[in-house]
C-alpha cells in the first residue's frame, strides 16, 4: 500500500512537471555582443530561458513542444520607453476629455495594451495618463488581460498651465485650480508632495513636462515650465522611492534645467543644442527620440480640423525637427533609449521607429540594442530582460527577415512570447 501511494505521488509529480518549449531559431540576435548567430535552440521552462544550445536540438521529453522559427530572426522582446496606453490619436480626442468616464478609458486601454504586445513590445514605460494606467498594469500582472509588462508614471507632473495640466483649454468654470494631487506643481513643497502622491497611487516612476508640448491646448510648444529647484525637489524625492524621472522636453532651456535637476531621460529632445548634448553625456542622461510621433503630428496637422487650431503651428514646426536632431545626438555620442510616444500615432506601429533611426544614421543593430539591452538597463531589469540568456525571463520575438539587412521587418513581428507564454505565432 505504501509503495502504491509512493508511485501515485511520483506519477503526479511527473505529470505536473513543466512542459518545456524548444525554439529552433534560424537566426538569433545576441543583443549584448551585437552579433547575429545562426541555428540555435532556445529552451524555455515556465517563464524562464533555461539554456541556449547550438544547432536544432530535439526535446528529450515527449510532452515538450518544438516551435519552428528556422526561417526567422529571433531576438529578445522589445522595450518601448515612451507610450501612453490610455488613449490613441483621433480627431475627437479633445472632446473625449469631457465626455469619457474612467471606465471608457479603461476598456479602450485594454485593446491598446494587447496591440502593443502583439507588435513585439513585451515591456513598456507608460509616461502618463489619468491613473487608469496603474490599474492596467495591475490587470496585466494578474493575468486578467493580455498586455506588455508595464512601468507606469501614473499621472505626469506639470506646472500650472504646463503641458500636463489636465485643465488646459477649459472654460474658467471647469478649469479650477488643480494641485499636487492632480499632478500640478508650483514650488518645492508641491513638487515633493506630487511625487509622494504618485507613490501612494502606485506609480513606478515619475514623468515631468519640463517644457511646453505640441498636443496640449496652450500656445508654446517649447518654453521652460519648471525651475531647476522644482525639478531637483522632484528628482530627490523620487530617489527616496526608487523612482527615476523622465522629462518631456522640446526646448533647449527646459532640457538643460531637467538635466541639471537630475532626470534620467529626455523625451523628444527636439531643439537640443550641441551644448546640451554634451551636458546629456556628462550627466549620463539618455535621449528617448519619439521620431514616429513627430512625423505623425506634422502630417496630420495638414488635415483641416484634425487638431485644434492652437496646436497646428506647433505640430508643423516641432514635428519634422526630431529626426534631424536625433541624427546629430547619435553622432555626438548621446545615449539613446528607444521610445516612440505611441498614442500620438497608432498603437502597434511602434516598430516604425527603427527605420527612422536607421535613416538618421544609427546602424540597425544599435537601434535594436537601444530597444533591448539599453532600455533593460534603464529599467534596472538588465539581469532579466533585453537578452536571450540562461535565467532571463522568456520574452522572445521573431521577425521574417534579418533586420540588420532589412530594418522594415521590425514593423511586422510574427512571433511573440512573454513570460514563457506564446501569444502570437
Ligand atoms: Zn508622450
Amino acid at each position: 500500500m505504501k509503495t502504491l501511494f509512493r508511485i501515485i505521488v511520483l506519477l503526479s509529480v511527473v505529470s505536473l512537471s513543466a512542459q518545456d518549449t524548444y525554439l529552433h531559431c534560424g537566426k538569433l540576435i545576441d543583443t549584448k555582443s551585437g552579433k547575429v548567430l545562426k541555428e540555435k535552440t532556445i529552451v524555455v521552462s515556465d517563464d524562464k530561458i533555461i539554456s541556449v544550445k547550438n544547432g536544432y536540438v530535439m526535446p528529450a521529453n515527449s510532452e515538450d513542444v518544438t516551435v519552428d522559427l528556422k526561417s526567422k530572426t529571433v531576438m529578445p522582446g522589445l522595450i518601448d520607453m515612451h507610450v501612453h496606453l490610455e488613449g490613441e490619436t483621433n480627431p475627437k480626442s479633445y472632446l473625449e476629455a469631457y465626455t469619457y468616464n474612467e471606465a471608457d478609458v479603461a476598456f479602450e486601454s485594454v485593446n491598446y495594451a494587447k496591440v502593443t504586445l502583439m507588435s513585439g513590445f513585451t515591456t513598456v514605460r507608460d509616461l502618463g495618463g489619468s491613473g487608469v494606467n496603474i490599474a492596467l498594469r495591475n490587470a496585466v500582472n494578474s493575468g486578467t488581460i493580455v498586455g506588455p509588462r508595464i512601468f507606469t508614471a501614473g499621472k505626469a507632473l506639470a506646472t500650472t498651465g504646463g503641458h500636463a495640466d489636465p485643465t488646459n483649454g477649459s472654460s474658467h468654470e471647469l478649469m479650477g485650480d488643480p494641485g499636487p494631487k492632480e499632478g500640478v506643481v508650483n514650488g518645492v513643497e508641491d513638487a515633493k508632495k506630487a511625487v509622494r502622491q504618485r507613490y501612494k497611487n502606485g506609480a513606478d516612476l515619475i514623468k515631468i513636462t519640463a517644457t511646453g508640448g505640441v498636443l496640449s491646448v496652450a500656445k508654446s510648444g517649447q518654453n521652460p515650465q519648471f525651475t531647476v529647484e522644482e525639478i531637483k525637489a522632484i528628482c530627490e524625492t523620487a530617489k527616496d522611492y526608487g523612482f527615476h524621472v523622465a522629462a518631456h522636453a522640446h526646448g533647449d532651456e527646459g532640457m538643460q534645467r531637467a538635466i541639471l535637476g537630475g532626470v534620467k531621460t529626455i523625451e523628444h529632445g527636439t531643439l537640443m543644442s550641441a551644448e546640451t548634448m554634451e551636458l546629456m553625456k556628462k550627466h549620463d542622461v539618455y535621449l528617448v527620440p519619439t521620431i514616429t510621433a513627430g512625423k505623425f503630428v506634422s502630417d496630420k496637422a495638414k488635415i483641416d480640423g484634425y487638431y485644434p487650431e492652437i496646436i497646428v503651428p506647433k505640430a508643423l514646426n516641432i514635428g519634422p525637427k526630431i529626426q534631424d536632431m536625433f541624427g546629430r545626438a547619435y553622432k555626438a555620442g548621446v545615449g539613446i533609449a528607444f521610445g516612440t510616444d505611441a498614442a500620438v500615432f497608432y498603437h502597434g506601429d511602434n516598430g516604425k521607429e527603427f527605420g527612422y533611426m536607421v535613416e538618421a544614421g544609427m546602424p540597425e543593430i544599435e537601434a535594436i540594442q537601444s530597444a533591448t539591452v539599453t532600455n533593460a538597463l534603464l529599467l534596472k531589469m538588465d539581469n532579466q530582460i533585453g537578452q536571450i540568456e540562461s535565467n532571463f525571463i522568456a520574452d522572445i520575438i521573431a521577425v521574417n527577415d534579418d533586420p540588420t539587412k532589412n530594418i522594415s521587418t521590425m514593423e511586422n513581428v510574427t512571433f511573440v512570447m512573454k513570460n514563457g507564454i506564446i501569444y502570437k505565432n
